[in-house]
């Protein structure tokens, strides 16, 4: 069997910076430290920093008043800081830069008198973060039909900004219902959709004509990983989820001869090691890598946690 890796594929700047965020804290403010939601959506990223002493909690409530609270990558509501603060937790903010951005704009749309439309997926903890960090009503639209529910005269002043994970074909088709049906509708575009989840897309885009089944690992709640294999489907590919090797079935193999292999951007590289291990116990594996595209983006930590380490005592 030969299996080609997606190129890029798994860990984006934004999820690098999370885990670093709360490896520097634990070294700095030793354990525990706090972080309010899976600090990125990936069961093995979660465990690993849980054996070192990251405690994971859903709200602030389980946080004891002035330990440090790490902000998952996600993003938060302006009521959960401002909880933070009540309760003076020393915070760590781990949310993406480029969720960041959107908040931004959004409040700037906001702030220009248009009425705010958020492309994203109901119940995923980046939406919660961006309806709750701008002010008054956000409308959340998930799907083309929603557009046309939407209750708001024709030439209302609105803008929109999407979910940063999105999948960037379906996004496209939801902008051009809303600029078809609204005359006075502004916003960035596709462009709000991450550079990380586009150069993926594209990978698996490509890689999908050239394999006859598709793996992507990832978690069932990653948002990214999740479009990675629709995107598959889409091609016509058995296309498969799977978290890491022991999720493999072999029954998904008969008669195939390549196998296309991606990671979602919170899945560490060596559950695809792991996937192509399980692979190998099926018969012999020839691995290569697809020609693609080089990923060079870096996000600044903290200024909090650019101080040079001093030693503990213990
Ligand atoms: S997927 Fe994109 S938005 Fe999300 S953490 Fe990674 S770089 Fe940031």
């Amino acid at each position: 069997m030969r299996v080609i890796l997606a190129q890029p594929r798994g860990f984006c700047a934004g999820v690098v910076r999370a885990i670093e965020i709360v490896d520097r804290a634990l070294q700095k403010h030793g354990a525990p430290v706090y972080v309010r939601h899976e600090i990125v959506h990936n069961r093995h990223v979660v465990e690993n920093l849980r054996n070192k002493g990251a405690r994971f909690v859903e709200e602030l409530d389980e946080v004891p008043e002035g330990a440090v609270a790490i902000f998952s990558a996600h993003g938060v509501a302006k009521t959960v800081e401002r909880a933070a603060e009540e309760r003076e937790l020393d915070v760590l903010d781990a949310t993406c830069p480029l969720v960041t951005k959107v908040h931004v704009q959004g409040r700037q749309y906001v702030a220009a008198g248009r009425t705010l439309i958020l492309i994203g997926h109901a119940g995923h903890p980046e939406v919660e973060g961006t309806i709750g960090q701008i002010p008054g009503t956000v409308l959340l639209v998930q799907s083309e039909a929603d557009v046309q529910k939407l209750d708001l005269p024709l030439d209302a002043p609105l803008a929109y900004v999407t979910q940063t994970t999105l999948s960037v074909d379906d996004t496209r088709g939801i902008i051009d219902a809303l600029v078809k049906r609204f005359s006075d509708i502004v916003g960035p575009d596709t462009r709000d959709i991450c550079y990380a989840t586009q150069n993926r897309q594209a990978a698996v885009r490509d890689l999908s004509s050239q394999v006859d089944v598709l793996l992507v690992v990832g978690a069932t709640n990653s948002s990214n990983s999740n479009r990675l294999r629709e995107i598959g489907s889409e091609s016509g590919l058995p296309s498969y989820l799977v978290a890491d090797g022991s999720e493999v079935k072999p029954e998904w193999f008969a008669g195939v001869t390549t196998v296309g292999l991606t990671a979602g951007a919170s899945a560490p590289e060596e559950m695809v090691e792991n996937v192509i291990d399980a692979l190998r116990a099926l018969g012999p594996v020839e691995v290569s890598t697809m020609a693609g595209r080089e990923e060079k983006v870096e996000f600044k930590l903290p200024s909090k946690l650019l101080q040079p380490l001093v030693a503990r005592e213990v």
